[in-house]
């Protein structure tokens, strides 16, 4: 196995146009080789966050006021950038994160499109003239910029999800506070250094790195943010609604689910079977849109689960650099150590393993882990709780509805999706999924960059990310009247 030279990166936080150290330092290993430290980086304490918080208000009269073409040429410059450089960010994103290398490119190409997108929406955001109810009377609505947005991400796409927030922000003349999670700093730092080069106004964007306890809350509660875009868990969603609802402040917040794959009868048994594979276990299924509930109707369920258990048995698990691996290992040890005993508790509950969940040694250091597939009950905390990891489980239904009513049952939203050759059970389906996206004869993880993306229930609060909808959260309307 040949693997190029591990590189230690030192990553800095970029505040009001200015790299700075931090008042920690902190270290991020490898998690395919935990021996090996990908950065060390510098960790903001909360003087610095008000600090980056002051030079975004500051940034903003400039940034809020900026021409269009100025705007989309800088998040055109972006994307130009993260193309050039996707084989480099991708490499990088592999060794911080985890996930398989072609699978890491792919997200930083993933990346650059979504701000070659909003280059576009900054040209295309307008509003709209109507005639008054009074005669002389012209009343417009239009869209201005929010102010200062905080966004904080997870560390499951530390380049695509990052995208998805800064570049819509930018797109709209906000200017940006972004916190990465601990877990991908060099991510977020490459990220920045990319976007330290395309000519913003200093502090219109700045990167803090460090404890999302500490950062987190100091920039949800600050005065002056006026907004907050959150992609995490349910239980800190909550706590970031919590403290931005003292100060009435925007939030956006992108959540977990435990998504659901229905299998019909009629269905293609290998599109199936590759459909619960890439949506189950892709990223290693550490990623919020992941089908780790497989519904499938009785008549094709013992040849569904047969299949597809030789196929998750016969997946390779491996270093993320590692030519022809499929699954990485888990993002740190917690992570890991969290599913090996959700497979102990599934277990206990009844719950039966047909192959995985076993910690794995490889040749290099770590967090490796068997993907494992259950047979399951709708009760069982596997088919409720969100899993995030390559763990999914298989339940019988007797008939479509059935099938419907058990993915609808669930306090998450985000996806679901159908596998079936009947258009009345797919259109059905579609309609009465209780979720933000729905998949037919496709993985759940199959959404596009242009179009809406997020959840109802526990899996979404606010306005929908991406497409010509993210405007709904950056931008606030405004209505005016003028007699001529
Ligand atoms: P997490 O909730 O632990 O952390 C998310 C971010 O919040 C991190 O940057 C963290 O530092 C910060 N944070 C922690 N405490 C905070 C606080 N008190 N105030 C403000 N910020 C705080 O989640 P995670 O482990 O990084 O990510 C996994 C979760 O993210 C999963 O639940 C997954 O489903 C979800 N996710 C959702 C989407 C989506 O688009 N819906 C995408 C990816 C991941």
């Amino acid at each position: 196995m040949k693997r190029s030279e591990p590189h230690q990166h030192s990553a800095r936080q970029y505040i009001n146009g200015r790299w700075e150290t931090g008042a920690t330092t902190g270290i991020r290993r490898n998690p395919s080789d935990t021996g090996e430290v990908v950065a060390e980086y510098a960790r903001a304490d909360r003087r610095q966050a008000e600090r980056a918080v002051r030079a975004a208000a500051d940034a903003f009269a400039a940034w809020g006021h900026s021409s269009s073409q100025r705007r989309a040429d800088a998040l055109d410059a972006i994307g130009s950038e993260l193309l050039a450089r996707k084989d480099e960010l991708g490499l990088l994103l592999a060794r911080e994160q985890g996930k398989p290398l072609p699978e890491a490119v792919a997200e930083a190409l993933r990346a650059a499109q979504i701000f070659k997108y909003f280059a576009g929406e900054a040209l295309r955001s307008g509003g709209e003239t109507l005639d008054s109810v009074r005669p002389g009377v012209q009343v417009d609505v239009t869209r201005e910029p929010v102010g200062v947005v905080a966004l904080i991400t997870s560390w499951s796409a530390p380049l695509s999800a990052a995208a998805r927030k800064i570049a819509p922000a930018l797109a709209f003349g906000n200017s940006v506070v972004f916190k990465p999670s601990e877990l991908v700093p060099a991510c977020g730092w490459m990220l920045a250094e990319i976007i330290s080069r395309a000519a913003l106004p200093a502090g219109a964007f700045n990167l803090l790195m460090g404890s999302g306890r500490e950062l987190g809350a100091t920039l949800v509660e600050s005065p002056q943010v006026d907004a907050v875009s959150f992609t995490g868990s349910a239980a800190v969603g909550a706590r970031v609604l919590q403290g931005a609802a003292k100060r009435r402040t925007r939030v956006q917040l992108e959540m977990g689910g435990n998504n659901a794959l229905v299998v019909m009868g009629d269905a293609d048994l290998e599109r199936a079977v590759e459909c619960a594979l890439g949506g189950a276990y892709s990223w290693g299924g550490q990623r919020c849109t992941a089908s780790s509930r497989l519904i499938v109707e009785a008549p094709l369920h013992d040849a569904f689960v047969a299949r597809l258990r030789q196929r998750v048995a016969a997946l390779r698990v491996g270093h993320a650099l590692e030519k022809g691996v499929e699954l990485g290992p888990l993002v740190d040890a917690p992570h890991l150590e969290r599913h090996l005993e959700a497979v102990r508790g599934a277990r206990e509950e009844g719950a039966e393993l047909l192959c995985g969940g076993e910690a794995l040694n490889q040749p290099s250091r770590g967090h490796y882990m068997s993907p494992a597939l259950f047979l399951a009950q709708p009760q069982h905390r596997i088919a409720r709780d969100e899993i995030f990891g390559p763990l999914s489980c298989v339940l019988r239904a007797d008939d479509y509805e059935h099938a419907l009513a058990l993915a609808n049952d669930t306090p998450w939203g985000l996806v679901a999706g159908i596998c079936t050759r009947s258009l009345a059970h797919a259109t059905h389906f579609r309609r009465h999924a209780k979720v933000g996206m729905t998949m037919v004869n496709l993985p759940t993880t199959s959404e596009d960059h242009h179009v809406p993306f997020g959840g109802r229930k526990a899996s979404g609060y606010g306005p929908r990310a991406q497409g010509r909808q993210a405007a709904e959260f950056y931008t606030v309307l405004k209505t005016g009247y003028m007699l001529a």
